[in-house]
């Protein structure tokens, strides 16, 4: 699985087109907030542990840069400087199932 199609349908918004025909819209809030890296997992754990619900602020959903990484995965640079999550394939299918 992966994508034919990449684009920035808005500044905050990004469309994936599938080789499967399937289509997936991400806005940046969301893609932030289930940022894969270990950092932000780990924090998400706590959060959810003490009962907290964390917001991402402002800079933190601008999208600032979007790299392939290798062949299987996308990297997102972030307005506020985080880049370090890496969203597979295979991940952004799993979250596009979630919603
Ligand atoms: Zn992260």
């Amino acid at each position: 699985m992966q994508p034919k199609q990449i684009k920035r349908i808005s500044p905050n918004e990004l469309r994936f087109v599938w080789n499967d025909g399937r289509e997936s819209v991400f806005t940046t809030d969301f893609l932030r907030m289930h940022c894969p890296c270990a950092t932000c997992l780990h924090e998400r754990e706590e959060n959810r542990r003490q009962g907290l619900f964390s917001l991402p602020i402002a800079n933190q959903t601008e999208l600032r840069s979007l790299e392939l990484s290798g062949r299987n995965a996308i990297v997102v640079t972030w307005g506020d400087g985080h880049k370090t999550g890496i969203y597979t394939w295979e991940y952004l299918r799993t979250l596009d199932s979630l919603r």
